[in-house]
């Protein structure tokens, strides 16, 4: 009953996803297309932006040549970097009253998947006044936000193409995903220049999300052809370039590469939703405080495995896409092939596979909001029941 249920959801998740009106990014990548973007803002006429970051890149210097640029095009900033990891409401809410104060005409966001969420949301709440719960759920915002600059310090989240904000409710300690079309940022430089500082452990997990995005998104019943092009160039890319990143931070080629393949699959993801994965990794970021690119990691294997044979068709093209796999062989070894090359993936990075802190007693608790979640709003090959997703959790616990 529950199931078909969920089927039907489905139906409508991905007919959401197909007609959801959404803004359209102008895009820069390139090393310097960060003051490019600048130098655009300036063309289009702002002279007052408020530049969201965190206090960590505010204090590193990494922004240094960027904000030069902005002064250099007679554009006054006001800084704001009280953004924190998984960001809470109320830091979205300190940045809108520090530009309303400051009379800023756009935000400038530069940062990884936090700043970018919460300044999306800072541009959205400027001309929508409301709390957390009016703007969770899909298009609750009536009008369109400031204008937003994204420049994405990190190669994961996507969060500079999609029409999503990730936002926390600290009351509940609930990670809130408000869903928008507006929330979609207004112009994009992927600059591989301001991922360079990115430590090894950051650029795995952060790379691994992006993974995470383009297999599920590969997966999701809403893919099309255009979306599956992105999913498989962006798997590709990883594969390719994840582990160059990770070993040398300088590699400018991996970076810019890594930069392209998280904004592909934030493309993708965006119009097909996520899986399994996603459902599980949110509720070990919210029960044992796991960096959301971490947690994905330790089950994208496990959970393509537990999907079985509806899925081995479409992993063994993905693994042509990718370029991996041996041809000849049938599409459950291919599909095989490219689980094995994912967790050797994983390995290589040296990823931890059991969330710190994680209790048998959680698991019931856990289990019942991944199956909430991905019935909600995932349209998944096959909904996986409680005990399949009891064994991947089981798996994880500290050896006894
Ligand atoms: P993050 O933004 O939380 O950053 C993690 C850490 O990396 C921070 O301490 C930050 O200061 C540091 N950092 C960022 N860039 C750096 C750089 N170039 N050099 C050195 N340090 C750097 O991490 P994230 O994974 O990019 O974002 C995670 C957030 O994004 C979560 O809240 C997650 O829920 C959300 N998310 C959003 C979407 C979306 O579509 N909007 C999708 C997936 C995840």
């Amino acid at each position: 009953m529950k199931t078909l249920y969920y089927k039907i959801r489905a139906v409508g998740v991905t007919l959401l996803l197909r007609l959801l009106p959404r803004n359209m990014p102008i895009v820069y990548s390139g090393a310097g297309s960060s003051l490019t973007l600048c130098r655009l803002a300036k063309s289009l006429g702002y002279s007052r932006v408020l530049l969201v970051t965190d206090r960590f890149l505010a204090e590193s210097g990494l922004l240094e040549e960027l904000t030069a640029e902005l002064a250099a095009a007679q554009i006054e900033y006001t800084v704001f970097d009280g953004v924190q990891p998984d960001p809470a409401f109320e830091q979205v809410q300190a940045g809108e009253a520090r530009l309303k104060e400051a009379g800023c005409e756009a935000v400038f966001a530069v940062g990884g998947g936090s700043v970018l969420d919460a300044a999306k949301m800072i541009a959205i709440l400027h001309r929508n006044l409301g709390d957390l719960k009016f703007f969770d759920g899909i298009q609750k915002a009536k009008r369109p936000g400031l204008p937003v600059f994204a420049v994405p310090t990190t190669a994961g989240t996507g969060s500079e193409t999609t029409p999503v904000s990730v936002i926390t409710d600290s009351a509940s300690h609930r990670k809130i995903a408000v869903a928008d079309g507006k929330l979609v940022p207004h112009y994009v430089a992927l600059d591989p220049n301001l991922m360079k500082t990115m430590p090894p452990h950051i650029t795995a997990s952060t790379g691994m999300d992006a993974l995470t995005h383009a297999v599920e998104s590969w997966l999701s019943k809403a893919s099309t052809p255009a979306s599956r092009e992105l999913a498989g160039t962006a798997t590709r890319l990883i594969f390719e370039y994840l582990p160059r990143a990770f070993e040398n931070g300088e590699d400018i080629e991996a970076r810019e590469a890594m930069a392209l393949a998280a904004f592909y699959a934030g493309i993708a993801f965006g119009r097909t939703s996520v899986g399994y994965a996603h459902a599980i990794a949110h509720q070990l970021g919210r029960v044992c405080g796991t960096p959301h690119g971490d947690a994905n990691a330790m089950v994208l294997p496990e959970v393509l495995t537990a999907y079985g044979p509806c899925v081995h068709e479409l992993l063994a093209e993905l693994a042509d896409s990718a370029g991996i796999g041996k041809t000849g062989a049938d599409a459950a070894a291919r599909a095989g092939q490219l689980i094995d090359h994912v967790t050797q993936l994983r390995a290589g990075l040296g990823m931890s596979l059991k969330p710190r802190g994680l209790k048998k007693e959680d698991l019931p608790a856990i289990v019942r909001a991944a199956r909430a979640e991905a019935g909600d709003l995932y349209p998944v090959q096959r909904y996986l029941s409680g005990s399949e997703l009891t064994r991947i959790l089981d798996n994880m616990l500290p050896a006894a």
